[in-house]
């Protein structure tokens, strides 16, 4: 006699990430409880393969910086399960959760987020400080230097353009060698030239060091520096897209917006 298929879901598990850098897996995240509960993301499953440049698109409220506060592990799903380089965040308390990310993620905002307090220079190493690591003076130097910045190490950051105090979040970001940079409209509060300088550091990230590059952005031609465009709506994934032009990105936002 067949036995009758138990009706409980299954428990989600983790999937295999050969290849993958960022993998979430059947990820919901709610806010809040009851009528008032809003769903950020809804049972999202997505793989984002090492050394590749990505956008994260969508309409306002689509669960954009939702899914990136997830996939950094800066905040935690409701259920479902997020891999970094193959590691369930779920099974790292907070303590090594925040060691996890100091050492292996980056992070890049449109606020740029530098300690004006602090030298670039130092507002450069203060992740390795953070880590308990020790500076090394060649590899700050070489780091710098591949951003730009040679020549401003003195300077604080009131003293700098807005694209430098960005090459100075973007050295920040890689002085830790990070497996995955993760980047929240990084290019929102520049003119479009610089913007273009930012978004080249970032495709190096991915072709010289083998980065992993997730960007969260409203701007159909920096999606066109990706090599794919994730688009959300209402917290699902809606489409990807593949080698974007900023044309076809265009065109794809308008449909979401339109259905919406
Ligand atoms: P996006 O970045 O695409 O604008 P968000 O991830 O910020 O979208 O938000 C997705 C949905 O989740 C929205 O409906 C938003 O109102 C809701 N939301 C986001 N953060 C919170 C929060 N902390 N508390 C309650 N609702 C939230």
């Amino acid at each position: 006699m067949l036995r009758a298929r138990s009706r409980k879901t299954p428990a989600v598990r983790p999937a295999r990430t050969t290849g993958s850098a960022v993998r979430l897996t059947q990820v919901t995240k709610r806010y809040g409880h009851g009528e008032s509960a809003a769903v950020a993301l809804r049972d999202v499953t997505i793989g984002i393969p090492t050394g590749t440049f990505n956008a994260v698109m969508g309409p306002s409220g689509s669960g954009k910086s939702t899914f990136l506060q997830c996939a950094a592990g800066l905040d935690r799903p409701t259920s479902g399960i997020v891999q970094l380089n193959g590691q369930n965040l779920a099974e790292l308390d907070e303590t090594r959760l925040t060691e996890y990310r100091r050492s292996r993620v980056g992070f890049v905002f449109q606020a740029f987020n530098l300690l004006p307090a602090l030298t670039v220079e130092q507002n450069l190493i203060l992740p390795l400080r953070l880590a308990g690591t020790a500076a090394d003076s060649t590899s700050v130097h070489s780091v710098a230097k591949s951003v730009g910045l040679s020549g401003l190490l003195r300077r604080r950051p009131a003293e700098l353009s807005g694209g430098q105090q960005q090459r100075v979040a973007i050295a920040r970001a890689l002085i830790t060698r990070p497996q995955v940079i993760f980047a929240d409209e990084p290019t929102g509060a520049l003119d479009p030239d610089t913007a273009q300088e930012i978004l080249h550091l970032l495709r190096r990230a991915v072709t010289d060091l083998h980065q992993t590059v997730v960007m969260v952005t409203h701007d159909p031609v920096a999606a066109q520096h990706t090599d794919r465009v994730v688009f959300l709506s209402a917290g699902r994934v809606a489409e990807r897209l593949d080698r974007p032009t900023a044309d076809q990105v265009k065109h794809l936002m308008s449909e979401l917006r339109r259905t919406h």
